[in-house]
């Protein structure tokens, strides 16, 4: 894909998608563009601006989301101890073991462990809804 700015006869300017570049000419010539303002068929393509601040966005934008990253993976991490501490850890039959919390009204247990996807759809057909929590490690 890519985009240009358009200008019609009349001074409107927009954007536009072109899956690529030789097809602003080719619909142009079949007065397929028109503008979106006006609806007039005489639009060109205006001369762009050189972009020089791009790369420096791009940087910002990448710090910004590594700094995201950094937080996700604190809050993550106190998740992880929060279910650590207050849940049962079941290794083996996971699935078996939430049956039996679920179905034992006295039993109050909270517990964590691994499903697979088959095992978490026929529990969601009993009712049994389970919430994934994305692990992360503790080191790295
Ligand atoms: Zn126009």
């Amino acid at each position: 894909m890519i985009k240009y700015n358009l200008k019609c006869e009349n001074k409107h300017e927009f954007e536009s998608w072109f899956s690529e570049s030789t097809e602003f000419d080719r619909l142009k010539n079949k007065n397929l563009i028109e503008c979106i303002f006006c609806s007039s068929k005489k639009v060109d393509k205006s001369i762009m601006a050189p972009n020089v601040t791009s790369s420096k966005i791009n940087n910002n934008q990448k710090q910004i989301s590594n700094l995201k990253m950094k937080n996700i993976k604190k809050d993550l991490l106190k998740l992880r101890k929060f279910v650590e501490k207050n849940f049962e850890y079941v290794e083996q039959n996971f699935a078996d073991k939430v049956r039996e919390v679920y179905y034992d009204k006295n039993n109050k247990k909270n517990i964590y462990g691994q499903t697979t996807k088959e095992e978490k759809e026929e529990l969601k057909e009993e009712g049994i809804d389970l919430v994934n929590i994305p692990w992360v490690n503790k080191d790295n």
